[in-house]
């Protein structure tokens, strides 16, 4: 009777063991997965998301009374967050470059140290788009008849954003645009392997013809205008 009860005891105490170990093996795995997941396998943004946010809003302060734009976070804010999260590089292959916000993150990078290389089309680079030579930033300039019509971004060569989203006011104020989100390796690999393509393609190309000035701030007044016509 008594080894009955030695063995019930034995198993009791084993199941317990069993049990306890198996929910602490899930709490770890799933604390493991929920640190994991900060970066996330792939994620999609959607534009318009709203409206045109207010650059003002967005640098800090904006001084105009009866303002109308958006003066909360959207997915053009959650591109310039990304863009301040780079640590070691920044390559950028854009066809059209003209967004203050984002143009400012990517100088603000490089004064932090990121390595940040520029591929654009000549034929399309305006507004702000000064700014990025001023501040002294590696730019190659696709020259040939030719347009240079990728949308796409990588970041520490961990972060694949492409899609039909140029870096312009209207892209993110009322086109129709996506940016495709990834850090899948194989698809990672083949856009790093085209950036460095590219890169050498351009060599010497660092010339930049500016045309007529569009810039956010114009832009801006175009979308308030077609925003009171609207009402
Ligand atoms: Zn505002």
């Amino acid at each position: 009777m008594s080894r009955l009860w030695e063995l019930t005891a034995v198993l009791s105490v084993s199941t317990n063991l069993a049990i306890t170990s198996y929910i602490l093996y899930n709490l770890w795995k799933t604390r493991w997965q929920c640190e994991e997941s900060d970066e996330p396998e792939a994620r999609v943004l959607m534009f318009p998301d709203g409206g045109y946010q207010c650059n003002y809003w967005t640098a800090g302060h904006c001084h105009f009374e009866n303002c109308t734009l958006l003066h909360h976070k959207t997915n053009k804010t959650r591109l310039k967050e990304l863009l301040e999260g780079a640590v070691k590089s920044i390559n950028v292959c854009m066809f059209v470059l003209s967004c203050a916000v984002l143009l400012d993150a990517l100088i603000e990078a490089h004064r932090k140290g990121v390595t940040v290389r520029i591929v654009c089309d000549n034929m399309k680079i305006s507004g702000s788009a000064y700014k990025i030579t001023e501040a002294g930033l590696d730019v190659r300039v696709d020259n040939s008849p030719s347009m240079m019509h990728h949308k796409f971004m990588i970041i520490d060569k961990e972060i694949l954003l492409t899609g039909s989203y140029n870096w312009t006011a209207s892209g993110a104020a009322y086109n129709r645009e996506n940016v495709f989100i990834t850090d899948e390796k194989y698809v990672l690999d083949q856009f790093i392997s085209e950036f460095e393509k590219l890169w050498v393609t351009f060599e010497g190309s660092s010339e930049i013809r500016y045309e007529a000035i569009t810039s956010c701030d114009v832009i801006r007044n175009r979308f308030v205008h077609r925003s009171n016509n609207k009402s």
